[in-house]
């Protein structure tokens, strides 16, 4: 009898268009805590504060913002991809993957080398900050500065205006062509694999079930159990570097 992961190794050897959703649990082994796992970041911060209508509406708010940040963006900054980052990019090298869906904002798959217009990153990134009135685009690493160096909270140079990171925060509205792309992959691909949701985060949750509806195989890597686990094909329990690592051994070149 074969074991999961050679079954999740047949599945992917016989695919041609190979759809990845990721979430946190890809990166906490590159040392980027997830939201929900004990010592998570919301044990630290309460995330009801940190809401899109909060940042906007008052500037005390804004300022806590980017208190947070001057502990939370070097951890994420000095991150560095990790095997199962790895591990996509390369399943993209043997011509598999069609489209890289991911929750997080640290750019981690285009770091590992996963092509840049395959990833779609639904809840925004990190490493850029828009001007909320003008729509002006910064790297971070620019307004991160000026918060280090002392600026509470930073504004558009240009314009006067907010400037938020260019994350979807808790309450904003998800970003349109991103989302709709993401439901046409998971609408349209013959295997969808999940690696490190919780899959309790709409509409992300609900790609693996389009899918699955559309007549894809899911496979979903995962420490814990998740609401989408009954519908899949295959179920991987484990570290995400682990069994992405042990997956592609069992593909063979
Ligand atoms: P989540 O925190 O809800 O769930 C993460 C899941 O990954 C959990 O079920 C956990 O058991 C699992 N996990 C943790 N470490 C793992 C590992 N090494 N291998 C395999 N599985 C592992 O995260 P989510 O479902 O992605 O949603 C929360 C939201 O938080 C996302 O929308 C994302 O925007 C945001 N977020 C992003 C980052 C990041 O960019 N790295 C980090 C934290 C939170």
């Amino acid at each position: 009898m074969l074991s999961a992961t050679e079954r999740a190794a047949e599945l992917l050897s016989g695919c041609q268009d190979l759809v990845v959703l990721s979430g946190a649990g890809i990166s906490t082994e590159s040392g980027i805590p997830d939201f929900r796992s004990p010592g998570g970041i919301w044990t630290k911060y309460d995330p009801e504060e940190f809401t899109y209508q909060n940042f906007v509406s008052n500037r005390a708010h804004r300022e806590r913002y980017w208190k947070m940040s001057l502990e939370i963006h070097p951890v994420l900054a000095a991150a560095r991809p990790n095997a199962a980052h790895h591990a996509v990019a390369e399943l993209e090298r043997r011509g598999k993957l069609r489209a890289v869906i991911t929750q997080n904002i640290d750019g981690l798959h285009q770091l590992a080398g996963t092509s840049p217009q395959r990833v779609i990153e639904i809840h925004g990134t990190a490493l850029a900050v828009t001007c909320l009135s003008c729509g002006d685009r910064l790297p971070r690493q620019e307004v991160q500065a000026r918060v280090v160096e002392g600026e509470a909270a930073p504004e558009c140079r240009l314009c006067g205006g907010i400037l938020k990171p260019a994350t979807i925060s808790f309450g904003q509205a998800m970003p349109e062509r991103e989302t709709a792309l993401a439901f046409e992959h998971a609408e349209s691909c013959d295997v969808f694999l999940v690696i490190g949701s919780s899959l309790v985060v709409q509409p992300a949750a609900y790609l693996p079930v389009r899918a699955v509806e559309s007549g894809a195989k899911l496979i979903i890597v995962n420490l814990e159990p998740t609401p989408s686990d009954r519908m899949a094909s295959v179920l991987l329990r484990g570290k995400a570097g682990e069994a992405m690592t042990s997956l592609l051994e069992a593909m063979g070149r």
